[in-house]
C-alpha cells in the first residue's frame, strides 16, 4: 500500500513551521484519537497515519532526509509494505497531550492543596454555528476527585498521616558536600502527608481519570481562536486543591462558500459574460439566505459588489461586517451552432473597434510604450 506524503497527511505546506506542524498534528490526534472513536478502523489508521507523519516531520533530521528522499529516506524498511507506525507513538502523543493539557500540575504549594490543571479542548464549529452561535454538547477527558476517598487518597475511615520523611514541612535537607540543599521530600512529594492505607479505587492518588459531558454555550459571533472559559471546569485539584479551568477554544471549519476574514464575509459569484456585458439581476447567497444583486452593463471581472450588514456582528460586539461578492464573468463552453454563429457574428461585429474594450486598449497602450522604450 503506498503511503500518503506526510505533509498531506497533516494538511500542511513543505515549509511548514514547527508550531504549525504541532497544530496540525494537534487537531488530527484529538480528532481521530481512539478514546473518541472507539472501534473505529478508519479513525484509528488515520490516528496513527498521523502519528507517523509527525513523528518524521517533528524530528529535524529526519524531516530533511525525508525532505530529500521521501518515505525512503526515513522509512527503516526502505518502503517495503506496511509496518507498523511510529515506534514510540504513545511517547509522542503523550507528549504533546500534556502540553495542551497543562501538563503536570502547576507550582505545588507545600503542605498539600495543589490547584488541578487548566485543559484545554478544541472545538470544531462550522462558519454559521459561529456566526449565530450554538450550544453544544462536549466530552472531555478529565481527573476528578475520587467519589470514595472523597479526594484524600486515604481507605475509607482512616486519613492521611504526617509524612515522618519530612514531619509534614514537605522539605527536606540534603547535605552536598559544603553545601546543604533543600529538597522536595521524595516521600510525600512535598505534600507533607503520606498516605499507609491507600484508597482501593484511586490507589491513593486521590483522583481519578473520566469523561465528563458538559454543555458550552458558544455565543454568537466567535471566530478561530476565541477562547471560552468554563471556570472549574479542568482537572481536580490534588489534596482537595481547587479545580482548574476548561478553555474551550474555537476552530472554525472552512466554508464551501463564504471566507470570513474578521467581521467581512467574502464570496465568489460566477455570472455569464452576457450579464456582465448587459447588465443583470444575480441571486447571490447570504448566511441568511438569498438576495438579489443588481450588475451594472459592464461589469468587469473581479469586480467586488459590498452587501452591507450581510457579514459578521462580531462576538465582542459592534455593527455587523459586510459581505463582499466578486464576481467572476465565465466563458461559455459546449456552444450549439447557432451559439457559435451568433458569437461569431458579434466577433466580427468588434473587429477594429477597441472601444468595447477598455482593459485590452490599456493594456495595448503599456505594451507599446514598453516597446518604445525599449
Ligand atoms: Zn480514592
Ligand atoms: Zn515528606
Amino acid at each position: 500500500m503506498a503511503k500518503r506524503d506526510y505533509y498531506e497527511v497533516l494538511g500542511v505546506e513543505r515549509g511548514a513551521s514547527e508550531a504549525e506542524l504541532k497544530k496540525a498534528y494537534r487537531r488530527l490526534a484529538m480528532k481521530h484519537h481512539p478514546d473518541r472513536n472507539p472501534d473505529d478502523k478508519a479513525s484509528e489508521e488515520k490516528f496513527k497515519e498521523a502519528n507517523e507523519a509527525y513523528e518524521v516531520l517533528s524530528d529535524a533530521a529526519k524531516r530533511s532526509a525525508y525532505d530529500q528522499y521521501g518515505h525512503a529516506g526515513v522509512d527503516p524498511q526502505m518502503g517495503g509494505g506496511a509496518g507498523p507506525g511510529g515506534a514510540n507513538f504513545s511517547d509522542i502523543f503523550g507528549d504533546v497531550f500534556s502540553d495542551f493539557f497543562g501538563g503536570g500540575g502547576r507550582g505545588g504549594s507545600r503542605g498539600g492543596a495543589q490547584r488541578g490543571s487548566d485543559l484545554r479542548y478544541t472545538l470544531e464549529l462550522d462558519l454559521e454555528e459561529a456566526v449565530r452561535g450554538t450550544t453544544v454538547t462536549i466530552r472531555v477527558p478529565t481527573l476528578v476527585n475520587c467519589k470514595t476517598c472523597d479526594g484524600s487518597g486515604a481507605k475509607k475511615g482512616t486519613a492521611p498521616v504526617t509524612c515522618t520523611t519530612c514531619g509534614g514541612i514537605g522539605q527536606v535537607r540534603m547535605q552536598q558536600g559544603f553545601f546543604s540543599v533543600q529538597q522536595t521530600c521524595p516521600r510525600c512529594h512535598g505534600s507533607g502527608k503520606m498516605i499507609t492505607d491507600p484508597c482501593g479505587s484511586c490507589h491513593g492518588h486521590g483522583r481519578v481519570e473520566e469523561h465528563k459531558t458538559l454543555s458550552v454555550k458558544v455565543p454568537a459571533g466567535v471566530d478561530t481562536g476565541d477562547r471560552i472559559r468554563l471556570s472549574g471546569e479542568g482537572e481536580a485539584g490534588a489534596m482537595g486543591g481547587p479545580a482548574g479551568d476548561l478553555y474551550v477554544v474555537v476552530n472554525v471549519r472552512e466554508h464551501a462558500i463564504f471566507q470570513r476574514d474578521g467581521k467581512h464575509l467574502y464570496c465568489e459569484v460566477p455570472i455569464s459574460f452576457a450579464d456582465a456585458a448587459l447588465g443583470g439581476e444575480l441571486e447571490v447567497p447570504t448566511l441568511d439566505g438569498r438576495v438579489k444583486l443588481k450588475i451594472p452593463e459592464g461589469t468587469q471581472t473581479g469586480k467586488l459588489f459590498r452587501l452591507r450588514g450581510k457579514g459578521v456582528a462580531p462576538v465582542r460586539g459592534g455593527g455587523a461586517g459586510d459581505l463582499m461578492c466578486r464576481v467572476a464573468v465565465e466563458t461559455p463552453v459546449n456552444l450549439g451552432r447557432r451559439q457559435r454563429e451568433l458569437l461569431e457574428e458579434f466577433r466580427k461585429s468588434l473587429e477594429g473597434d477597441s472601444s468595447h474594450s477598455p482593459k485590452a486598449n490599456g493594456w495595448f497602450e503599456g505594451v507599446k510604450r514598453f516597446f518604445g522604450d525599449l
